[in-house]
């Protein structure tokens, strides 16, 4: 079923639902379930599942280090396909411009269909480590509205070249990314709305956004896309602190603000347990305040371990 469906059906009731990471090629799936299983019982509706873009690696060759193009964590359409399985609930793929061409993401939007998949969520990407600025990959999209607008074709049986006839429309709806404190490249927020309305008016069917921590930020956005003419639900993005680091990684990386008597607490702890109790009880206060406010749904970036979404989930749901 799709996003905007279960939206639609749960008549105003905030949902629950949360993101995994795929685990690192070589690992079982085992664990991955270990960390769903305990959240199952909030009765999500969907899961995300992200992508990772490939990466360099560096392999020992006597001495002489020889560069490998590598994709550590694969499988997102596989542990999608799992999931759904498993746990009868809808997954929700990433789908990336960097590192894939058209055609790949053609190949991958088939598989997602054929395997029942209702629901994509489109996203640029970032650069890879070793570049400063995000590059288009060769036959790729350089912008998620691209990508959207691509998957957006095949409502319309439009397939890549258009060179069979295609009878089979797949009706994906499509997930996008919002930032409420702007995208780290956008010049502003303005700026990064108009082409948050352009995903949109691309064919895009709801919004997930960055994580946040103050709400406030997320109801400006949420106040400013509606002005600017963006209808579709607008779903928040929110994580738990869970160690220390995360005080100067979290800035570093999304260019996101944590707020003062957030950092004081943390500050505060004598260890990362105690950081992760921090995380807990300031993302709890975070959730009731949504869910007080009506959002449609509270959307949890999990990071592998489920522990601390669980001690929200209770509290909240
Ligand atoms: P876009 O919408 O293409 O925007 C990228 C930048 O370009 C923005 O600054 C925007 O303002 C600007 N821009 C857009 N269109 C134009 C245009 N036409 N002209 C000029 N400028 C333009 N990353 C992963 O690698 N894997 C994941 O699974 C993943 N999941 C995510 C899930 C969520 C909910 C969020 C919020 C982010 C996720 N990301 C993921 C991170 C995301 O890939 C990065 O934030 C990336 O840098 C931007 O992606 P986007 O889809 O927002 O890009």
């Amino acid at each position: 079923m799709k996003v905007t469906e279960h939206i639609k059906k749960a008549e105003g009731k905030t949902l629950f639902s949360f993101e995994i990471i795929p685990p690192k090629k070589g690992s079982s799936i085992d664990e991955l379930y270990r960390n769903i299983d305990p959240l199952m019982a909030y009765d999500p509706p969907f899961i995300d599942v992200t992508t990772s873009r490939e990466e360099f690696v560096y392999i020992d060759k006597g001495g002489l280090l020889e560069r490998k193009i590598t994709r550590m964590r694969p499988g997102t359409v596989g542990i999608c396909a799992a999931i759904k399985h498993k746990y009868d609930v809808d997954t929700i793929p990433h789908v990336l411009c960097g590192g894939f061409t058209k055609e790949e993401t053609e190949y991958l939007l088939v598989d997602c269909n054929y395997l029942g998949i209702d629901n994509v969520m489109a996203l640029r990407g970032d650069a890879m480590k070793h570049q400063r600025y995000f590059e288009k990959t060769r036959g790729g999209h350089e912008y998620a509205s691209e990508l959207v607008e691509q998957i957006r074709n095949l409502r319309e049986g439009k397939y890549l070249h258009e060179t069979m006839e295609a009878g089979n429309r797949a009706d994906f709806c499509i997930g996008v990314a919002g930032y409420p404190e702007k995208h780290l490249e956008a010049p502003s927020l303005e700026t990064d709305l108009k082409k948050l309305k352009h995903k949109v008016d691309m064919g895009a069917d709801y919004v997930v956004t960055q994580m946040f921590f103050r709400n406030e930020a997320y109801f400006e956005f949420v106040e400013r896309a509606r002005a600017m003419g963006i209808t579709v639900p607008i779903i928040p993005g929110i994580k738990p602190i869970a160690v220390k680091r995360h005080l100067q990684l979290l800035p570093q990386v999304f260019k996101i603000d944590l707020p003062e008597a957030l950092i004081a607490e943390v500050e505060k702890c004598k260890d990362n347990k105690a950081v992760r109790q921090v995380g807990v009880e300031w993302c709890i206060q975070q959730s009731r305040e949504l869910k007080e406010a009506g959002v449609p749904v509270l959307h949890y970036y999990s990071m592998g371990k489920s522990d601390n979404i669980k001690a929200i989930a209770e509290s909240v749901f």
